[in-house]
Parts: C-alpha cells; structure tokens; sequence
C-alpha cells in the first residue's frame, strides 16, 4: 500500500526534533553531528539565534503580500547581491530548480531580445544536476531522472566533463548558454579548475553566447568564497543560487547582468512566493553573517584543516576511501568502499553525512563549525573506517553506489 507520503525519496529510519549549531537531536536525545546540512543548505548550522530572531521578528509584522506591490526586504537582498557580486539584477525563488528554470528561460529571452530566437540550446556537461523539473532534468541530462516522465524538453545537449574540444564542436547556430557548477555537487565534488573556467569564458565569448553558472550547491560561501568561481576570476551572466542563500528556509534568487537580463520585462516571469518577506527576512540575516568581516577566511581556514584530516584517513584506510576533492566546506571523499556501506557506518557513528555521484560520500558541514566538531567528525570516520574493515568491505568494487 501506498504511503501518505508519496515514496519518492528513499529515507533513512531517523527523525529529527530539534537541532542547534551542528548538532541534531532525536525525540529521545540522540545526538548526531550534522556534517551533510541537510545537503548544504543549513549554512549556519540549525537554530541560529540571529536567523531564528530575524524570522521570528518578521512572522510577527507580515508573512506575504505577493509581487504586485513593493517588498522592501527584496529591494535590500537584491541592493546586496548586486553590490558584492558581477550581477546587476536578481530574481528570487524558493528553490534550486526555480533558480535554474529562471537562468534557463533568461538565456533563450536574451538571444529572442536580440533578434535570434533560434538560439535556445544550452550546452551542459556530464555528471550535472540542475534540479528535477522538465527543463532541469533535460539540463542535467541523468537518465535516472528523464526515465518516463515523456519527451525530454529539447535543447540541451550535451559534453564529457571539461570536454573544451567537445565543448566548441557541439557550439553551433543554435547556442544560446554554457551552463555549468563550477563544482559538480550531486556529480560527486567534482571542480573544473580555474584554467577550465576561464578558458570557457573565453569561448562563450568568441561564440557570441552566455555562460551560466549554477552556484546553488557551491555559493554563500560555501567553498571559502561568496561564490565559487570567485578564484577564478571569471565572471558568468547569469548565475542561480538557493541552498544555502536561506539557511533552511525555501529561498532561490537568479542573478544577472543588465545586458542578460534585457528580455525579462513586466509579465515574462513571475513566482506567488517568490521573495517572500519571510524569506528575505532570512536572507538578509544569513548574508549578514557571511559577510561579516573574516567569516569566508575562516572557512578557508576550517576547509583546508578539515581537508587535510581527512586526507589522513584515506591514507591510514586505503580500502575504504581513495582519496579527498573540493575546496572550503564543499569536500567529497572518493570512496573505494560502496558509499552508501560508509554513510550506513556513519550513522552507526551518529555522523550525518550525503551520498553523491562518482562514489563520494559529501562531507559537508555547516559553516560555523568548531575544530573540536571536526575532530569529532574525524573520529567517527575512522571509528567506521575500522569497522568496515573488519567486516571485510572494501576489497571489492561489488556494489553500485548511490548518488
Ligand atoms: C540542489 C541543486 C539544485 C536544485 O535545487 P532544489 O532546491 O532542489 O530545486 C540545482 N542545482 C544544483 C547544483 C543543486 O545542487
């Protein structure tokens, strides 16, 4: 039989009542130490007094008003986003996919505006994910997620990861956007480096055509930086943001340069929720903190301690865990293991960490996490290393992992 809740997602046995800092908390006490943010979004951890209080003050005043009339709280998010970031305009939204269809229908707007409706195509690269709406799943292109839900939306080819001499072959009079995460979440941690990035700037740019980054699971300074391609020195006209950006609660913006954003007038887009008071009540709060004055350097700082712990233990458990990827708070452990055989160990360990393409487990913790958390964490992977171990996992590439 059915359940009330339609059985789409394959959950673990666990509940949660309450959380605080790093830490979640079971009806009868357990405690667990989050390090998987409920997949990176809780970026201040959970309960934050100064998000609970900027909710809590604003659920008091208004809730919603809609888009027909002025909401104050966006006015200030989006004056923020703009001024600390290449964008000169931001939509809000209430998630990832939101963000990306935004993103998505911007790029094909802006070649229409500019007399080329036959540039729609956006190429994407393999291992993306982009959200689970039709545009977003044709964007990520996973056959997992295409599989019966009818004909894929057209225009959305795609390359091998960091494939530049694929890239520039499958550009064509149809190219309107490269899309791309400047480091693939769900894919499996996986970066394009600087060189990359930049280099694909430089081709969108011969080609006339836009570059979109998807920064919902990498940006708010989730790998050290506001955003990710920040090191770079790349900028994209068009970028999508959610995750993080409300620290738990439903918020997703669109960000983009005037000149992207010349074909989105009055009545081509639009979203009932969509910057919400409540929610940028929120994200003015969150970017309150991550922007406060040395917060991104400590979890420059944070991430490379993290890193190279963890690097330790792939050393000392070699048949478990092939090696350690990403940047910031945003690290993948390569697993040799099945990485769902390691996330099980873990929760055995009351560690909470997220499975993701590639065989990776995500090791991804809130942003104000203590070094004496990280040590903690450190101990519950070596505790599940060692038990794996001993039950004899690892030595063989039996099983499929799972994303
Ligand atoms: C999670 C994610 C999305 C989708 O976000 P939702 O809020 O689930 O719609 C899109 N792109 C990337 C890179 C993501 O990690």
């Amino acid at each position: 039989m059915i359940t009330p809740v339609l059985p789409t997602y394959a959950r673990v046995n666990i509940e949660f009542e309450r959380g605080e800092g790093p830490y979640l908390f079971t009806p009868e006490g357990e405690r667990y130490l989050d390090f998987g943010s409920g997949i990176a979004v809780n970026l201040l951890g959970h309960a934050h007094p100064r998000l609970v209080a900027a909710l809590g003050e604003q659920a008091g005043k208004l809730w919603h008003t809609s888009n027909l009339y002025r909401v104050p709280g966006q006015e200030k998010l989006a004056e923020r986003l703009v001024a600390a970031t290449f964008a000169d305009s931001v939509f809000f939204t209430n998630s990832g996919a939101e963000a990306m269809e935004c993103a998505i229908k911007m790029a094909r707007k802006y070649h229409s505006a500019s007399g080329h409706p036959e540039r729609y195509e956006i190429i994407t690269f393999e291992g993306a994910f982009h959200g689970r709406t039709l545009a977003t799943i044709a964007a990520g292109g996973q056959k997992k997620h295409l599989e019966g839900f009818g004909p894929k939306v057209e225009g959305f080819p795609q390359v091998p990861h960091g494939d530049m001499d694929a890239l520039k072959a499958a550009i064509g009079e149809k190219t309107a956007a490269v899309l791309l995460e400047p480091v693939q979440g769900e894919g499996g941690i996986r970066p394009f480096s600087n060189e990359q990035l930049r280099a694909i700037r430089k081709i969108c740019d011969e080609a006339g055509i836009l570059l979109i980054f998807d920064e919902v699971q990498t940006g708010m300074g989730r790998t050290g930086w506001l955003f990710a391609h920040e090191p770079s020195g790349v900028t994209p006209d068009i970028m999508g943001v959610a995750k993080g950006i409300g620290g738990g609660f439903p918020l997703g913006a669109c960000l983009a340069t005037e000149e992207a954003a010349k074909g989105m007038t009055a009545g081509s887009h639009g979203s009932t929720y969509g910057g919400n008071p409540l929610a940028m009540a929120v994200g003015n709060a969150v970017l309150d903190v991550v922007l406060e004055e040395g917060f991104l350097e400590k979890v420059r700082q944070t991430g490379i301690k993290l890193k190279q712990k963890l690097a330790m233990l792939a050393d000392e458990h070699p048949s478990i865990i092939e090696g350690v990827r990403g940047e910031g708070l945003l690290l993948g452990l390569k697993c040799k293991a099945p990485n769902g055989d390691l996330i099980g160990a873990l929760y055995g360990e009351h560690l909470l960490t997220v499975g993701a393409g590639d065989n990776v487990v995500r090791v991804i913790p809130p942003l104000i996490v203590t070094d004496a958390e990280i040590d903690e964490a450190i101990g519950a992977i070596d505790r599940a290393c060692a038990k794996l171990e001993a039950a004899g996992a690892g030595d063989t590439d039996k099983k499929e992992g799972v994303a």
